[in-house]
């Protein structure tokens, strides 16, 4: 028998017993004639105890010819031990060993496997399997699981069926680019792989099946910005006769239950905010509503004084620093610099300090007395204490940067606790985006997504300014996930592809089945997808998450330790009839 316990279970109440354990061993202290070696398995840490004239010769020399990982199991009676460790569950007891085994050795491994390891990103990721024997890793990937168990419980209680939905699918133009699959049995054809089930699901409602869910990888072939995976997971659902309000019902008390389950946190009821209100006052369509800071618009009192910046842009718009009017010049020139930075591109950054003593002096004394800056500050609804960012230019840029400057800020000043949570959904999404480059619209959500009804009569006339009955659920500035009430009309579906500058006969390629099903009885229905490995970031309170990920893939999208991307032999292309031209540039 390789174990009776784990490495984690021996307790004082135990003493007396003798027991088995198997693990890996976290390291080895030989005292001259006392040797004690710390056991772990993924339960904990045990330490077993050794001595020179009561245990057995050959067990001292093999405890002595042990190195890091090498895997052993190890027979013995539970002790008290001497010198307790009230830093680890196991740390009243040792365990006198009478009969060990060497399972496995271990070369040394590239780094130590410790909470903090001094392994560089690339060499943990070579040697995964390394990595992920370290807690960090082990309790990230023990929280994916006790999500993804609720989330089951709480969608089967709600009546959702899990349906597997397939990957091998058919490549579309719309969206992200495809990953594609060569036929072997079809030359020259191509499966896609799925960047979401969003067509089986629509299509499941019309199938009847009502509520169903999966949790489903999802892939998407684009280039890799920060944190971004080539596959990715998500909580994908759809439900039929329902409206936006019973969606948001049902993901909002999805997401308030993984909450109180896995956290015990109670997050509350989400807030609400349309997209138009969200860009105005935050800039942007996943506020980070922890902290105030809100945008405030100044174009009456900033405009017509002379100052040609304010005068030429179409927005002038700041925020307030509540209680940073001392803030230094090197801390201004700091937050100038971050503003300007290609990534931001603001020309400049103008203040207004509202100093303690009442007195306003600001970067434009030039063209603003002190009774205009007062006005100003008025907006602002500033206190003597204050300061005043103000940003300017067009509406769109000046916002998107604005918002990266109140980000900034907030993190400098320590408004965005990783373990505060404020939810909220953003609805009302335009329903189209023009592009320019490709001189047309494309659906900002997909090419599903219903129009308002009443916003249908714009469709014509005015598309850019048809709402959608699209929702996103945001948390502490993060998208977890999105989604809409679908179109189920025929005649609704073909309108919106031709919108999209699909001919009638494209559409037909691409969507037919869909447009077939929608002629057998579709019913209303909506969905949302969460993005899992997001979820589950947030809630262990991390930005990345690529460590919420057992194999993740790197920021070339190359999973080093199985070495992936690679080429196939000869005959596979045959097989497929390809032809590979490009040539490896080689990294
Ligand atoms: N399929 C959508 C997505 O992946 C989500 C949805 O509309 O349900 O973003």
């Amino acid at each position: 028998m390789f174990r009776t316990h784990t490495c984690g279970e021996l307790r004082s109440s135990h003493c007396g017993n003798t027991v088995t354990l198997s693990g890996w061993v976290q390291r080895v202290r030989d005292k001259g004639t006392l040797i004690w070696i710390d056991l772990r398995d993924r339960y904990g840490i045990t330490q077993l105890f050794l001595e020179e004239g009561k245990t057995e010769p050959v067990l001292i020399d093999l405890a002595r010819s042990l190195g890091r990982e090498f895997v052993i199991s190890a027979t013995g009676m539970v002790t008290e031990r001497e010198s307790k460790n009230p830093n680890i569950p196991t740390g009243e007891i040792e365990l006198r060993v009478t009969a060990m085994k060497l399972l496995n050795a271990s070369k040394l491994p590239p780094f130590t496997i410790e909470d903090k390891s001094d392994g560089g990103d690339e060499l943990r990721m070579k040697y995964r399997y390394l990595d992920l024997r370290r807690n960090p890793l082990k309790h990230n990937l023990e929280l994916r699981h006790r999500l993804a168990l609720e989330t089951r419980k709480y969608l089967d209680d709600q009546k959702f069926y899990e349906i597997e939905t397939p990957y091998l699918i058919k490549s579309t133009p719309e969206g992200a680019r495809d990953f594609v699959v060569p036929s072997r049995m079809n030359p020259g054809e191509f499966y896609a792989l799925p960047q979401s089930p969003q067509t089986f699901k629509q299509i499941l409602m019309v199938a009847g099946y009502d509520r169903y869910f999966q949790i489903v990888r999802c892939f998407r072939d684009e280039d890799l910005r920060a944190d971004r995976q080539p596959e990715f997971t998500q909580i994908d659902c759809e439900m039929a006769f329902v409206e936006q309000e019973d969606v948001l019902n049902t993901f909002e008390g999805l997401a308030r239950f993984l909450f109180k389950q896995v956290k015990g946190i109670e997050v509350g009821s989400f807030g609400r905010m349309d997209y138009a209100t969200a860009m105005k006052r935050y800039g942007s369509d996943k506020p980070d509503i922890r902290f105030g800071m809100e945008f405030v618009e100044i174009n009456e009192q900033a405009k017509g004084k002379g100052f040609g910046v304010f005068d030429e842009a179409e927005l002038v718009v700041g925020i307030n620093a509540q209680g940073c009017s001392e803030f230094t010049r090197k801390q201004l020139d700091a937050l100038t610099d971050f503003v300007k930075k290609p990534q931001i591109g603001a020309k400049g950054l103008v203040y207004v300090r509202y100093n303690t003593d009442g007195s306003l002096k600001s970067s434009v004394d030039k063209f603003y007395n002190e009774h205009q800056l007062k006005e100003i500050a008025e907006c602002f609804g500033a206190q003597p204490g204050d300061l005043m960012l103000i940003l300017s230019g067009n509406t769109d840029l000046v916002r998107k940067q604005l918002c990266e400057l109140r980000l900034e800020l907030g993190n400098q000043l320590g408004m965005r606790d990783p373990q505060v949570f404020k939810p909220l959904w953003v609805t009302d999404f335009p329903l189209l985006e023009w592009n320019e480059d490709a001189g047309r619209y494309f659906a900002m959500h997909h090419p599903f997504t219903s129009p308002k009804i009443e916003d249908v009569h714009l469709l014509d006339s005015d598309p850019g300014k048809v709402r959608a009955n699209a929702y996103d659920m945001v948390i502490n500035g993060v998208e977890v996930g999105g989604g809409s009430i679908r179109i189920h009309d025929r005649g609704l579906q073909k309108r919106m592809f031709s919108l999209l500058g699909f001919s009638d006969e494209e559409a037909q390629n691409q969507f037919g089945f869909l447009l077939t099903a929608f002629e057998y009885g579709a019913p209303p229905h909506g969905g949302i997808a969460l993005g899992f490995d997001r979820l589950t970031a947030l809630i262990a309170g991390y930005d990345s998450i690529r460590d919420f990920i057992a194999f993740p893939k790197n920021n070339s999208g190359r999973d080093t330790m199985i070495d992936s991307p690679s080429e196939i032999a000869q005959h596979q292309l045959d097989e497929l009839f390809l032809k590979v031209t490009a040539q490896k540039t080689g990294q």
